[in-house]
């Protein structure tokens, strides 16, 4: 089956008993058993429920992966990757890193003596001088956030397999539509689905994709024992959702497209990351792993000033001032203050991620208002 069939059936089955062609909320913590023990498969909602199964297999099919664990947030699902580690493991992982997981890690996991090394990996030759016989796992996001650095998979895939190491790839920007990192070798699949995949901005969740069997038993342990599982509800809402994720990406890269060749050509924008420029640093590699460039970008405005971008972001009317990203409206946002506050200033100068740099998410609103509330904002 083809993605947009997949999006649309993978995973659901009309309802046995009364025919309903969508999956149904199981609102239920516990399942009848006929004796101790003898059940029909479910034994207690934690472990599992029939609402969130058929969304695991739907995000499986789209990731062409074997299994699928859904958790209650993506923080929830980088906790559950981490703790497959020991005290004493090393990780290697972007110095471009979302914020809340540059927070897991340094403030969380580092005094559980987990130790990370948080490098430019976008020469991914670069990454071999940090390894040692500690070294257990590769982190990996592409494209960063908030400035859209291209990481090569297959590449840091071939270090991983020499190392015999694990690859684990946060591929919540590019949504399985535009990138499907186990067919590069990687391990893990991490998406925060609050994102491009529920695409609504109404649901907090998170997934990890695996193909390997033990890999799976392992998180499946820590997803059942841990208990970050998300509700019925909101299997549903993200069932819903993924049914237009292909079309809503079309959208979202053709927005994202004219939006990112608008601000290069304004005379009072600065930069503007985004991957899909012929001359953006790794843009062969885009082209390669990815199968289009998204809506996501960065920007600065000339003169680099705080206060000019904090004044163009409070006027912008069809894009909202907001965290997160990938629903269908357009946001814009602020990474130094908002989504990379707990980012200490010389760090996130080192990536770019200046005090004037804003993010959008361009939604897939009509282009013509999107590029009109730009051009009064910038002013
Ligand atoms: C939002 C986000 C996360 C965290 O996901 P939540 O669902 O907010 O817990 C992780 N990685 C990236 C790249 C994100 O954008």
């Amino acid at each position: 089956m083809k993605f947009g069939t997949k999006a649309i059936h993978a995973g659901q089955e009309p309802d046995p008993t009364n025919g309903a062609i969508m999956t149904p909320i199981y609102q239920t913590s516990t399942y009848v058993q006929d004796s101790p023990g003898n059940h029909k498969g479910y034994a207690y909602a934690r472990g599992k429920n029939p609402t969130r199964d058929a969304l695991q297999k739907c995000l499986a099919a789209l990731e062409n992966a074997q299994q699928c664990l859904c958790f209650s947030s993506g923080m929830g699902a980088i906790d559950a990757v981490i703790k497959l580690l020991q005290p004493g493991d090393e990780v290697i992982t972007t110095n471009d890193l979302y914020g809340g997981s540059y927070r897991m890690f340094t403030k969380v996991f580092a005094k559980f003596g987990i130790k990370f090394h948080f490098i430019n990996m976008t020469d991914a030759s670069n990454i071999k001088q940090y390894i040692n016989a500690n070294t257990k796992m590769l982190w990996v996001e592409t494209p960063t956030n908030p400035t859209c650095q291209i990481i090569d998979i297959s590449a840091c895939a071939n270090i991983a397999k020499e190392n015999n190491i694990l690859l684990a790839v946060d591929n919540t920007f590019a949504s399985p539509f535009l990138q499907n990192p186990l067919d590069m070798g990687a391990h893990i699949v991490m998406h925060s689905v609050t994102k491009y995949l529920g695409g609504h901005s109404d649901v907090i969740m998170g997934a990890l994709c695996v193909n390997d069997a033990s890999i799976y038993e392992q998180l499946s342990f820590i997803h059942n024992s841990c208990g970050a599982v998300p509700g019925p509800q909101d299997s549903f809402l993200v069932l819903r959702g993924i049914k237009t994720l292909h079309i809503r990406m079309e959208r979202h890269c053709y927005n994202g497209k004219i939006v990112a060749e608008f601000l290069r050509n304004h005379p009072k924008v600065d930069k503007v990351y985004w991957p899909g420029f012929t001359d953006s640093p790794n843009y062969e590699i885009a082209k390669k792993q990815m199968r289009d460039f998204g809506g996501m970008m960065s920007f600065t405005l000339k003169g680099d000033s705080m206060e000019e971008a904090f004044a163009m972001a409070s006027r912008t009317k069809v894009f909202s001032l907001a965290e997160s990203l990938g629903g269908v409206e357009s946001l814009i946002g602020h990474p130094a203050s908002m989504t990379h506050a707990s980012i200490p200033k010389e760090e996130r100068l080192k990536v770019g991620v200046t005090d004037s740099l804003l993010r959008l998410s361009v939604g897939i609103e009509d282009i013509e208002d999107l590029i009109d509330d730009l051009k009064q904002a910038i002013g």
